[in-house]
């Protein structure tokens, strides 16, 4: 037999002069033996120092490996920091454009299909052409929906999926693409919005027919298209009417055009975890919902609440594979008294067991202060705490840092099939906690608890 041989071209990608190249930058791994050397760290990833940019790991705890990237010319300089601090770095990766090179690539034999894959990462053109052509095909279930636009005029595309036309339905909506360079997460909600109106599988038919779901892949569709245009490690929005220079943190200039659209939404807005510096990754912008992104997820859910019961607001991140609770600046014991709480813990245990099921991936539970970090004016904690919509959770897919962002092409199918066995588990216990019935009473005290909270907060 002839061996297979598999032509791989490279992705074309507009010209720009602009374009960044991470070419010869490498990533340093440092293994945090202390509290010391944790806090040396965070002060590394949340200060606006230098090196804000680079650090990839999520979480920084005793004995969890945390990566840094580093330009190729300041590699002397953070080794010797790191060893005046006492630490040790090893480099692992020598070129992170090679990386990136390799999540660009596609076998030519499916490049020029027109059949649409989860085999390689698709830009936001090729997903909105895909949502058209699904919507036309299915057009007695499947409806293209708008929810305003973007800061460059792009219109921001979701699908509705209504198999039974009822009068007051269930309603799930799913947030994808609000961070830029997280590219697993649109490649996760078009294949949810795939498996929804063609799985065979029954557990899945259930789930697609009955809820009416809204499932935006691209929520930034700005700075989605400048990961692939311009700079693959962009996370915010684009918006230049902040601009300043960024010279004084030898950063790009560039890095003050965007806002972090999860950290701009108007739940106690820039209390923790965000940043008043343009030039931040965490740049929350000059106001809560300053931003038409942000502002324009609010606004659909408030519409979506007035069409029925909206017990479902999903939020795709990655990476670090973790199901997330709402509120991301409350540890688990001060959001236990909040109502359904222990719901929301029970439901994300359950999934994320169920997820481990399929390719043993291990997915953890808790709020982000618990796992992550601290964080305020995200927007699921928004739908939660203002919108007040009963199952709010967010996702952070895969994986845990080996590749981060530059999640290889080849994960991305594993990584939808754990998903939607997760989700598939999610509903079942909602169901059987009677989450389908209408809610409205539980959640006015929801918010006065929540007020309290914030009150509370401000005290002290
Ligand atoms: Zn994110």
């Amino acid at each position: 037999m002839e061996p297979i041989i598999i032509l791989i071209t490279i992705l074309s990608i507009t010209a720009s002069a602009e374009y960044v190249s991470y070419k010869d930058y490498k990533v340093i791994e440092v293994l945090p033996k202390s509290e010391k050397d944790v806090k040396v760290l965070n002060d590394l990833k949340f200060s606006d120092s230098q090196f804000d940019y680079y650090v990839w790991s999520e979480v920084v705890s005793v004995n969890r490996k945390v990566k840094i990237m580093v330009e190729p010319k300041k590699q002397a300089t953070l080794q010797n920091y790191l060893s005046t601090v006492g630490l040790e770095g090893e480099m692992i990766i020598e070129d992170v454009q090679s990386l990136i090179d390799q999540q660009m690539q596609r076998p030519a034999m499916l490049s020029n299909s027109s059949e649409y894959n989860w085999q390689y990462y698709q830009s936001m053109e090729e997903i909105a052409e895909w949502m058209e052509k699904i919507a036309s095909q299915y057009s007695d279930v499947a409806t293209i929906v708008t929810a305003g636009s973007s800061n460059q005029g792009h219109v921001i595309k979701g699908i509705k999926i209504d198999f039974k036309k009822k009068e007051n339905p269930v309603i799930g909506m799913i947030e994808s693409g609000l961070h830029a360079r997280e590219w697993i997460t649109p490649a996760t909600a078009t294949w949810m919005i795939n498996e929804f109106l063609t799985s065979s599988n029954t557990e899945i038919r259930n789930l697609a027919e009955n809820v009416v779901w809204h499932i935006f892949p691209v929520l930034n569709p700005d700075g989605y298209k400048y990961t692939f245009t311009d700079d693959r490690m962009w996370r915010k929005n684009r918006n230049t009417k902040n601009h300043v220079s960024c010279s004084q943190y030898n950063l790009s200039d560039d890095m003050s055009n965007g806002v972090d659209l999860n950290r701009n939404f108007g739940f106690l807005w820039m209390v923790i975890g965000a940043s008043q510096n343009p030039c931040a990754q965490t740049y929350a912008g000059p106001a809560a919902f300053s931003e038409p992104e942000a502002r324009a997820i609010a606004n659909y859910v408030l519409g979506l609440q007035k069409e029925g019961n909206l017990v479902y607001y999903l939020a795709l991140h990655s990476y670090s594979q973790m199901i997330l609770v709402p509120y991301s600046h409350l540890g688990g014991e001060d959001v236990l008294q909040l109502p359904n709480y222990g719901d929301l813990y029970e439901m994300s245990i359950r999934g994320a067991a169920k997820l481990k099921e399929r390719h043993n991936t291990t997915y953890t539970v808790g709020t982000s202060l618990d796992i992550l970090y601290p964080v305020t004016g995200s927007g699921f904690d928004w739908v939660k705490g203002e919108a007040n919509v009963p199952i709010v959770l967010l996702y952070e897919l895969r994986d845990v840092g080996q590749y981060g962002f530059l999640l290889p092409a080849h994960e991305i199918i594993p990584n939808n099939e754990e998903f939607m066995d997760s989700l598939v588990e999610i509903d079942r216990v909602a169901r059987t906690l009677n989450y389908y019935q209408s809610s409205a009473n539980v959640f006015s005290i929801s918010s006065l608890l929540i007020t309290l909270t914030i009150l509370s907060m401000i005290v002290y």
